[in-house]
């Protein structure tokens, strides 16, 4: 199997940021309560086919129907109405979903109605390939196999129409490779699309977003104590002049030179992004002098580059509280504040002529000298 199939196959199931997708777009009630009653309908099916003739007629399946019904609904509806479940408990409800509906089809006496349950296995396909990974898809599939094979073959004896069993085999395998691939590339490709959007297309720096969202990951993968957290804000000198006299495209370029700059200086655990027009963001928890000889590294491999651009350069360096940023990250208020006060101190170069840097603590200070 090529490597890139193995990675595809083994890849790590969806729940942590598919769940996340959905609530922060406040989507998860209604998944839960589109599930929640899924569930109680697919409950209710072998409950309601004991009425039928065509439905179990022994007790042994009358009551393998109604343990079928009862008990997988039962724990699965306390399941989604309690709240969102964990992957666990995901993954618990799918497979009692799946014993539920394999169950509920081998008990009915009609094998042509058993046959045509397994198409119910699709829905909890389709929910896995959502949620979950390619592994759990498959195993919900096999299950489907072996209960389509199993009431397949007692039609096929029992009537001995071969084209009648052939075609609600189709139909169940159909439904039941359709749906959860189809549901599995489109995930699939949301979740790259997520990624890329994380990133400006230009640059592929970090955009706004992403990059308060890789601070506070970066802060809670930090343990160091003895050490500070700094803002260095980057804005192009001068740079609409560069667009109105070598044109558009070469302004981009001289964008994209910068970002290299960025991750040629900035340290490997440093985050960086690019705030919006020629403004860019370096953020990293190091010494305030160490992120002063970074700026400088950064400000001198700006104006050597081939555009004939400078830049200004403004840093702001903080203590912050670790025990406070390892468990629950930095408030955004606190690193608008730092942004906004790297931000000062940036335009400060700038009046100052440009090519500069000029470094402040949060509360002010100058640390020109740090
Ligand atoms: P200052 O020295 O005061 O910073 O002046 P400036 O010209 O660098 O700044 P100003 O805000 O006046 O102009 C920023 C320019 O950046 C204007 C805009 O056309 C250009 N710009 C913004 N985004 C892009 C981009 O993606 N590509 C290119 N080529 N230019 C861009
Ligand atoms: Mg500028
Ligand atoms: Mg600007």
């Amino acid at each position: 199997m090529p490597a890139s199939d193995r990675q595809w196959w083994r890849q790590t199931d969806q729940f942590e940021w598919f769940s996340n997708y959905l609530r922060e777009r406040g989507m998860q009630q209604r998944w839960r309560w589109a599930t929640f009653t899924f569930t109680v309908v697919l409950g209710a099916l072998p409950l309601v086919m004991l009425a039928s003739p065509l439905g179990p007629d022994t007790d042994l399946t009358r009551g393998v129907a109604i343990v079928s019904g009862a008990a997988g609904a039962g724990a699965s509806l306390l399941l989604w109405l309690s709240g969102w479940p964990s992957r666990t408990q995901s993954l618990v409800y799918n497979a009692l979903c799946s014993g539920g509906i394999a169950m509920g089809c081998l008990a009915l006496s009609n094998p042509y109605s058993g046959l045509m349950g397994c198409t119910l296995f699709a829905v909890i396909g389709g929910f896995l390939a959502y949620f979950h990974s390619v592994g759990q898809v498959a195993a919900n599939f096999a299950v489907a196999a072996l209960c389509a094979t199993t009431t397949a073959a007692r039609l096929v004896t029992e009537t001995g129409d071969v084209a009648l069993t052939a075609a609600a085999a189709i139909n169940v395998i159909a439904l039941n490779t359709g749906v959860p691939f189809g549901i599995h590339s489109l995930v699939h490709s949301l979740h790259t699309d997520l990624r890329a959007a994380d990133r400006d297309p230009l640059t592929g720096l970090l955009n706004r977003r992403a990059f308060y969202s890789a601070v506070n990951q970066l802060l809670a993968d930090t343990h160091a104590v003895d050490a500070a957290f700094n803002v260095t804000v980057i804005d192009l000198d001068k740079f609409k002049s560069l667009n109105d006299t070598r044109g558009h495209a070469v302004g981009d370029a001289a964008l994209v030179y910068v970002a290299e700059i960025l991750h040629r200086h900035a340290g490997a655990s440093a985050v960086s992004g690019r705030l919006g027009g020629e403004e860019f963001v370096v953020a990293d928890v190091d010494l305030p002098v160490l992120q002063r000889r970074t700026a400088d590294l950064i400000r001198e491999g700006i104006a050597a580059g081939p555009f004939g651009i400078t830049a200004s350069l403004g840093i702001c360096s903080a203590r912050i509280a670790w025990e406070n940023s390892a468990a629950g990250g930095m408030s955004p208020d606190f690193l608008d504040k730092l942004i906004e006060s790297a931000d000062a101190a940036m335009y400060v170069s700038k009046r100052a002529g440009g090519d500069r840097v000029e470094h402040r603590r949060l509360d002010g200070a100058d640390l020109a000298d740090a």
